[in-house]
């Protein structure tokens, strides 16, 4: 369930200052050591400073009637919540952030107070510090619901350290289990005037995007990139530069955007997994002929950053 679109929120320093920090990444909103302190007085969930990100199927809690707000206090919830069933996001403002899983019964019981949203959707109206805990919690959410058996033992597991590991039930077992992420590289290929984007099926018409694919097992980045392109556009690639990342929790992806320039021009679909790829000049992009990703995402970036004359 959403409703209209959130108020665009006017300022956002931080993001003003960092050109290459994208939404969703994090500004270090708290440190290690407080973090740790701090651990032993989160048992509590009703505290006066303790707020909730509470999410719903991957959608996230906001109350948008003056400015997006995000952080709710337990008490908004008409049902008690256990602290065993509250994850530890960080500190923010003074407050110790927390996200909150609900089912579908105790979302329909905060429509007073606001609707859920698609992260696309919410993120780009949030700061860069509230994005990332946006992005936090329905990371760990996600991972924690996929998680609730032991690999080693098959025992039930239980959440551990307020939410930042699982650890298996079984006292000869114990195994504890970290969040994963799945790697996956998005790279801006170059070629004199041209750049190489492409589009997949399920794409909204005449989208178009940089190339992108997952890390696999024993590959650097250099090598993912290098294979993902041959095998997406049959073009070779060489002069691989890192340019930045992104968290991207749809549901546990990391961003990790690259250059390179190509060797070649021929185009090929070789695994078939783009419906179309082409070479487009800055005049093509500039005139309309295609639709550009997301503004909020690494692919806008690598595009706006070739556009700009930053490679
Ligand atoms: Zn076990």
């Amino acid at each position: 369930m959403f409703i209209n679109t959130p108020s665009k929120k006017t300022s956002n320093p931080t993001k003003e200052k960092t050109n290459k920090m994208h939404i969703f990444s994090g500004n270090y909103p708290y440190h290690p050591n407080s973090y740790q302190k701090k651990l032993n007085i989160i048992d509590n969930p009703y505290h006066k400073n303790h707020r909730f990100v509470f999410m719903h199927n991957g959608q996230c809690l906001a109350s948008v009637d003056t400015d997006v707000i995000l952080f709710f206090k337990a008490s908004d919830l008409k049902k008690e919540i256990n602290s065993s069933d509250c994850i530890f996001l960080g500190e923010f403002n003074d407050n110790l952030i927390f996200a909150h899983e609900l089912n579908k019964k105790e979302s329909g019981s905060l429509e007073k107070i606001g609707a859920f949203f698609n992260l696309r959707i919410l993120a780009g109206n949030l700061s860069i510090e509230e994005s990332n805990f946006v992005a936090k919690a329905a990371i760990l959410i996600d991972w924690h619901k996929n998680n609730k058996f032991c690999s080693k033992c098959a025992s039930k597991t239980k959440q551990n350290l307020r939410g930042q590991t699982r650890k298996c039930s079984n006292n000869k077992c114990e195994y504890q289990i970290f969040p994963k992420l799945n790697p996956a590289i998005i790279v801006l290929v170059m070629s004199k005037n041209h750049c190489l984007l492409g589009r997949q099926k399920n794409w909204p018409h005449k989208q178009f995007s940089t190339i992108a694919g997952f890390v696999e097992p024993a590959e650097s980045l250099e090598d993912t990139v290098v294979r993902e392109v041959f095998e997406e556009t049959n073009i070779r690639v060489s002069s691989i530069k890192y340019h930045s990342s992104q968290p991207w929790p749809f549901p546990s992806s990391l961003m990790l955007g690259f250059t390179a320039v190509a060797l070649s021009s021929k185009i090929k679909l070789n695994d078939n997994e783009l419906e179309e790829a082409d070479w487009f000049s800055r005049e093509d992009l500039a005139s309309g002929l295609i639709k550009l990703p997301p503004k909020l995402s690494i692919s806008r970036a690598l595009i706006n950053g070739w556009i700009n004359y930053k490679y």
